[in-house]
């Protein structure tokens, strides 16, 4: 058994095996896919103190960098079930998909998000080479381009207004006959003098030159016209969502199915803390997972450290 048992293997999670790990306890690691969204990323501009590196390569220092400690890793290894302590300072057992199961006697979560996709032909095709789904993080790389914002809900609406002041153009695209963000936002996007709203409108397709997107064609849900947009670049903003499902019945989430945590970064239950795209941190970054997967480790020790001795 482990003394700190990470789950998940992203930015969050190796900073919290490292925190724990300098403090000479037994800590574990075990991931589905160490590294997480990062191997999905090609640039990483906004990586504090690195101008500029790429996914793949900061996964694989993540993951050196927890092997310069003493921690165990185990990689493909997806948790299907978590069993809290039944007494203060008991283990937590989490149970894998292939029936085996681990115990700490703390936990850190940090099984990330993924974002949702539209599902239509191009997408998969041209991720990362047009299709982009955080604009803090590739809004930038389309300056002075053409882009479009699938979604108008708070996400979509907040990603608009901001890449219409870094793009030529924005096209904001929702399936429903109105946007649905917060009015203040709506009123904010309607001042702007480069974004243009579509409502009723079903993207079907991203449309490339085998290369790089050069547009999207969408139906006008009213008439059933196809209709097609030129442009370089496609944010898409139809929700993220937080790898949490085997977690409903043992801790509390949020309606949203981000893990509640607080400023120490513990959950609804003593000893199991949590950090990154899974928790309910306001901004869903690397930096900020690390910070947060730091912080719990932090408060994983001050919890173990308080327990009577046995
Ligand atoms: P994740 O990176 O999602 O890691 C989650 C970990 O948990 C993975 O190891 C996963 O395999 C594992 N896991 C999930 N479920 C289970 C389970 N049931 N059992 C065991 N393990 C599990 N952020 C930036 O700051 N800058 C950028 O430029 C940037 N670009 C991005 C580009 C793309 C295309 C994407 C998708 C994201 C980007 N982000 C960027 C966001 C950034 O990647 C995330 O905020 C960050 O990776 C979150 O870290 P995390 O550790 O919380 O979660």
């Amino acid at each position: 058994p482990f003394e700190v048992l990470v789950i998940g293997g992203g930015p969050a999670g190796a900073a919290a095996a490292i925190y724990a790990a300098r403090k000479g306890i037994r800590t574990g690691v075990a991931a589905e896919r160490f590294g997480g969204q990062v191997l999905d990323t090609m640039d990483i501009e906004n990586f504090i103190s690195v101008s500029r590196t790429e996914g793949p390569k900061l996964a694989t220092a993540l993951e050196q960098h927890v092997r310069d400690y003493d921690v165990e890793i185990m990689n493909l290894q997806k948790a299907a079930k978590l069993i809290p302590a039944k007494a203060q300072g008991g283990y937590h057992e989490v149970v894998l998909e292939n029936g085996a199961s681990l115990k700490g006697r703390t936990l850190i979560l940090s099984t990330g998000a993924r974002w949702r996709q539209m599902g239509v032909p191009g997408e998969d095709e041209y991720r990362n080479k047009g299709v982009a789904y955080c604009p803090h993080c590739d809004g930038p790389l389309f300056k002075g381009k053409r882009v479009a914002v699938i979604g108008g809900g708070n996400s979509g609406v907040e990603a608009a207004i901001d890449l219409a002041g870094i793009v030529a153009h924005v096209t904001l695209i929702e399936f429903d006959s109105q946007l649905r963000a917060d009015a203040v936002l709506q009123r904010k996007l309607a001042s702007l003098p480069n974004v243009k709203i579509i409502t009723s409108a079903l993207t079907t397709k991203v449309e490339g030159n085998g290369e790089k997107v050069t547009g999207l064609s969408y139906k006008d849900r009213n008439h059933g016209t196809e209709h097609d947009v030129e442009l370089e670049g496609i944010f898409v903003q139809i929700g993220l969502v937080p790898n949490t499902e085997w977690l409903k019945d043992a801790i509390a989430l949020s309606p949203r199915g981000e893990i509640e945590i607080d400023a120490r970064g513990e959950t609804s239950q003593p000893g199991i803390f949590a950090a990154g795209d899974c928790t309910t941190v306001p901004y869903k970054q690397i930096v900020i997972a690390m910070g947060a997967g730091s912080t719990a480790a932090l408060s994983a020790f001050d919890y173990l450290i308080r327990l009577p001795a046995t």
